[in-house]
């Protein structure tokens, strides 16, 4: 990763809540099931959500390579590419003072389409391990034809900035004593009750990787 530039270099509030530890960085996208990727076209800006994983210092993208999005992505355009875990809902006595606890980050490169095959093969590989550990071994893993049509875009961070909000409530001195609740919600991404399909073989038992599914 290059030394910060401008471009994540955190403004003058809150300096401590950033952190340039590279471990948080990979923590949180390691978290994270969702990228937000913005980029220009013809100077207007564009964002689209899209799942995504990490290999080292690179995130990794696959769609169609039928998708108008893809296919700007192919091109080796600058993007920029945001994570965000929320971890809680901060309730402070005044209005003003609510916030959220949250881990983020905001990453920059360059997009590159994937063409090696073997790179490929991981990148499809470790981007369904990120969303669903255990899976890629159990389901049916893609053949040449469904390789074929899908797209891996990589981007390799040249740099990224990571922030976080990570406690209680901060009230004004003379809000204290009002009757008003104050804390803090705690957030979590919880699973619930799997939805077996009925479509094929009944009867099949939930895989443990699923019935014991969490993240972060
Ligand atoms: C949680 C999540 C995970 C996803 N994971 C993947 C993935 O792994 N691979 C993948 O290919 N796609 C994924 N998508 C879909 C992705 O957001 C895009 O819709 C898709 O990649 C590109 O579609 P497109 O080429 O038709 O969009 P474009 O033609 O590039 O988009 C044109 C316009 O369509 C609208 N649009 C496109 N996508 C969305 C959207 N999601 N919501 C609202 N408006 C939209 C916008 O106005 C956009 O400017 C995911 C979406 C979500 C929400």
């Amino acid at each position: 990763m290059k030394a910060k530039t401008s471009r994540t270099q955190g403004s003058r509030y809150y300096p401590k809540r950033y952190d340039t530890n590279p471990e948080s960085r990979d923590a949180i996208l390691d978290e994270g099931l969702v990228c937000h990727v913005s980029f220009n076209i013809e100077n207007q800006p564009f964002i689209i959500p899209t799942g995504y994983c990490r290999i080292e210092n690179t995130l990794y993208l696959h769609g169609s390579v039928g998708s108008h999005f893809f296919m700007q992505m192919a091109k080796g355009i600058p993007v920029c590419v945001s994570v965000t875990l929320i971890d809680g809902l901060v309730l402070a006595r005044s209005v003003f003072h609510h916030s959220m606890n949250y881990r983020s980050v905001i990453a920059f490169g360059k997009t590159r389409e994937v063409t090696d095959s073997s790179e490929r093969w991981l990148a499809a590989e470790r981007f369904s391990e990120h969303i669903l550990p255990g899976r890629w071994e159990d389901a049916r893993q893609p053949d040449p034809g469904e390789m074929k049509k899908t797209m891996f875009i990589a981007i390799d961070i040249e740099e990224a900035s990571v922030k976080f909000r990570a406690h209680g409530v901060i009230d004004d001195e003379e809000d204290l004593e009002r009757n008003v609740w104050a804390g803090v919600l705690p957030l979590k991404l919880v699973p619930q009750v799997p939805e077996t399909d009925e479509a094929g073989k009944t009867g099949l038992p939930i895989p443990e990787y699923i019935r014991h599914y969490s993240r972060g």
